[in-house]
């Protein structure tokens, strides 16, 4: 059983005092670790550690480019150990392995990428007038938070992490009470990585103790949370009273809009595979389907006989679909199920699946539901499990107005070979990343990635991201003889 201590000012914090929560392996229910239950000492602690070593001598000497070194040793690191990795991340959240080992890949190309940004993250010189020289320069914010959700946590840890230690921020981690293990291994990376000790901490716990502690902690400058859309709103509330400024990555209802002159392999793959990606327990699982009225029967019925050929199955057989993360996510999901049947109809799937050797697993069926009035809960909220509901219109009016009907714009999904209604789509769909003939574009480290409306606020990813942890400082500086 690994016993997970956390990493505060460069030492392994937790033992015989500390309260310790279990981990489990969603694909059958067995503990595979446990993690210390932080406590408001614990995060001040690593708060402090955080300040200290990003105020210090030490950290102000290390010169970009050595910052992105580190970063790009690491991403050579995890590549060396993807397997490792991989492996970790599948028990861990359940996810079938091919796709654990994508994320290892991803968090690879985050720090490589970030760490390629290092030293290319670069402010201005503004003319103004003669005799005055006016520039700006990019600081680091200082302590950096980053809240980890449990369906992500190799990738999203990845993201935000890189972007903070490329601009010379320190960071404080709060990993997902559920999924620990990869920023376990993250952390002991960094902890022997030569990095002055408390540039990088991790904290663990549940949400409402560590996470909101470390969310109201007055020495932060910078939190970066991703997750739901209520914790999202309690940490902005959080950070508020301190006005330290976030970026919130939460949730979607994602449309997958699929017109009838579309590349019909190319859509069904797009469209099946939006969803059943992680057990459809992904922020950007495109989990509406909006299909051309005239279209709809032809397209249903292939993409029902995909949905019924996918197979379930632990995270470690490698299957189509893992499991959901515990029995309370699977409650959840299997009530707006049924809420469905009643209101709708069931085209596949809509039950549980028993896996042979795996009881302690909870397992769904890939489902998909028609025939819902589009302003019921099922359609309008993020279920978070593998289940596609389905909707038809007639114009591409139609369908944009459907697209932008639900509080969520993270993103879309357009399948069409007409560039008119294609681009029309994009300019008027209200989500931060739209996808023509293509979902997801294999991840896109470079692209900036973020919501409209409730999916959240700010970018990461990309160049774009590095702002997030800089202050853009101005200074003129008057001269003549
Ligand atoms: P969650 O909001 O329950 O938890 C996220 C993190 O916040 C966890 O570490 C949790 O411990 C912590 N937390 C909980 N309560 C807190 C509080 N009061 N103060 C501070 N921290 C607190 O989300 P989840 O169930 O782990 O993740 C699923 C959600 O995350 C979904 O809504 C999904 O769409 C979203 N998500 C978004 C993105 C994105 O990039 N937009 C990526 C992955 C997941």
């Amino acid at each position: 059983m690994k016993k997970i201590q956390m990493l505060i000012g460069g030492r392994w914090v937790g033992g015989e005092g500390d309260e310790w929560l279990p981990v489990h392996d969603p694909s059958d229910g067995t503990q595979i670790a446990e993690i210390i239950n932080g406590t408001d000492a614990h995060v001040d602690e690593a708060v402090r550690a955080a300040e200290a070593a990003f105020e210090s001598e030490e950290w102000r000497a290390w010169k970009p480019h050595e910052r992105g070194n580190l970063l790009i040793e690491l991403a050579r690191h995890i590549r060396e150990n993807a397997e490792h990795f991989a492996e970790l991340e599948c028990r861990d959240v359940g996810k079938p392995l091919t796709q654990a080992r994508a994320d290892a890949e991803a968090a690879a190309r985050y720090f490589e990428f970030y760490g390629g940004a290092a030293d290319k993250a670069m402010g201005d010189t503004i003319p103004i007038e003669d005799g005055l020289l006016n520039a700006t320069v990019l600081e680091p914010a200082g302590v950096t938070a980053h809240i980890v959700p449990w369906n992500y946590p190799l990738q999203i840890i990845a993201r935000s992490v890189g972007a903070a230690i490329a601009t010379g921020n320190s960071v404080v981690v709060k990993s997902a009470e559920d999924t620990p293990m990869t920023a376990h291994a993250l952390t002991e990376w960094f902890a022997n990585s030569g990095l002055p000790a408390g540039i990088f901490n991790h904290v663990t716990g549940l949400g409402s103790g560590a996470g909101a502690a470390l969310s109201a902690h007055p020495n932060i400058n910078h939190v970066t949370f991703t997750g739901s859309v209520p914790t999202g709103i309690a940490v902005m509330q959080a950070a508020a009273k301190n006005v330290v400024p976030v970026t919130l990555e939460l949730g979607g209802k994602s449309p997958n809009i699929v017109f009838a002159d579309a590349d019909e392999e190319k859509a069904l793959d797009g469209v099946v595979r939006a969803i059943i990606q992680n057990a459809g327990q992904t922020c950007s699982a495109g989990s509406r389907l909006l299909v051309e009225e005239r279209y709809k029967e032809e397209f249903l019925g292939k993409l029902k006989e995909r949905f019924d050929a996918l197979e379930v199955g632990r995270g470690m057989d490698d299957k189509d679909i893992g499991p959901i993360l515990n029995k309370r996510q699977f409650d959840g999901i299997m009530r707006r199920i049924d809420e469905a049947k009643k209101q709708g109809k069931l085209i596949a799937g809509g039950e549980e699946v028993k896996v042979d050797g795996a009881d302690g697993g909870h397992y769904i069926a890939p489902t998909i539901i028609d025939g819902l009035d589009h302003s019921c809960d099922v359609a309008q909220e993020e279920i978070f499990g593998p289940v596609l509901s389905v909707f038809t219109f007639r114009t591409p009016q139609e369908a944009i107005d459907l697209a932008n009907s639900t509080d969520y714009g993270l993103v879309a999904g357009v399948w069409t070979k007409d560039i008119d209604v294609a681009h029309t789509l994009a300019a008027r769909i209200k989500a931060g990343q739209v996808f023509i003939n293509n979902y997801g574009a294999g991840g896109g480290i470079q692209m900036p990635f973020g919501g409209y409306k409730k999916s959240g606020i700010g970018r990461e990813k990309g160049f774009i991201a590095l702002r997030n942890y800089v202050q853009v400082k101005n200074i003129a500086v008057k001269f003549g003889v």
